[in-house]
């Protein structure tokens, strides 16, 4: 940690009280929020909105909890029924992780989810943000969660600069750890309201600095706002005609299929100009369990 981020780091707790002002006012109401579900939904919302804006995860979260209120509901359902459900969240992978997450919450503690970090990040499809991000808002526990929101929010205001892409650096691990209130409430409230300005206010390439709580304390507005968006800036990921648009063309056309349904798979062949990228993307799917390629040439969603 260099020096200077230790003296502003003296800012952190005038930092607490204008962002615990500005949550009270400016949260956003999602479903999962303010006490409104129960540690598994919490854990649910994380993983949908791994990749994915929360605004689009709100409808597939309701309808996902009301189908699967509990890691029990979730277990007994066919991979066919959880697939067909994700919708077009994207990253299908991730829907039938939380399966297996469910399956063994369901086996191995008893339906409960558990609440350590430790045992958190032992169950299939959680990280390390997950982990702390249940501890945090599921178990109002102290901890510190740390993603490129709150990487980017905290290394500008207490650093003045911008946080590099990839992994979190042990500077930024330092400062999370620094940064955050010793209390356990104003912990949650910490990381949720960091969190929160990072996407709503603090954005990557034009942050609204004139209507952020913590604009007169950010070192970063201060110096100029030094090398704005130039680390986190990637190239936009293209979409049209990748690997990955052509599995989801796979997986729409088979969540049309009534339950139970399969396809011939030369019926797949009108989906995709290249046949050998689509041959090569169902190969894909099956691999990760997304598809069921029968003997005699049909393929369904899995049972
Ligand atoms: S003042 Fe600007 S750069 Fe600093 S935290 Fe607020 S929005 Fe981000």
């Amino acid at each position: 940690m260099t020096q200077t981020a230790q003296v502003e780091l003296t800012d952190a707790r005038r930092a607490y009280r204008l962002l615990a002002a500005w949550w009270e006012g400016n949260a956003r109401d999602l479903p999962w929020r303010f006490g409104r579900t129960t540690p598994w939904g919490i854990l649910v919302s994380e993983v949908m909105s791994q990749q994915t804006q929360m605004s689009r995860v709100v409808p597939y979260w309701v309808e996902w909890m009301r189908a699967w209120p509990t890691p029990e509901a979730l277990a007994a359902a066919s991979g066919a029924e959880v697939i067909t459900a994700w919708g077009r969240l994207g990253y299908p992978r991730r829907a039938l992780r939380l399966q297996a997450c469910a399956k063994t919450v369901v086996e191995e503690y008893g339906g409960k989810l558990p609440q350590d970090y430790e045992t958190l990040l032992t169950l299939p499809g959680v990280g390390d943000y997950t982990a702390s991000a249940v501890v945090s808002f599921a178990y109002g526990k102290r901890i510190a969660v740390i993603d490129t929101n709150i990487r980017r929010v905290l290394g500008r205001v207490f650093a003045g600069k911008e946080s590099r892409g990839g992994a979190a650096s042990a500077d930024e691990r330092t400062l999370a750890q620094r940064a955050l209130p010793e209390d356990d409430a104003e912990s949650v409230v910490w990381n949720q309201s960091v969190m929160e300005l990072g996407a709503t206010v603090c954005a990557a390439k034009s942050p609204a600095c004139e209507e952020c709580p913590l604009n007169g304390i950010c070192a970063f507005l201060a110096a100029g706002r030094p090398g704005l968006g130039e680390r986190r800036t990637r190239p936009r990921q293209r979409f049209k005609g990748t690997d990955r648009q052509v599995r989801g063309l796979i997986l729409a056309a088979l969540r049309e299929l009534p339950p139970g349904g399969s396809l011939p798979i030369s019926r797949l062949d009108s989906l995709w100009p290249d046949q050998a990228q689509l041959g090569a993307c169902l190969a894909s799917l099956d691999e990760d369990g997304l598809v069921e390629i029968h003997q005699g040439g049909s393929v369904s969603l899995p049972e």
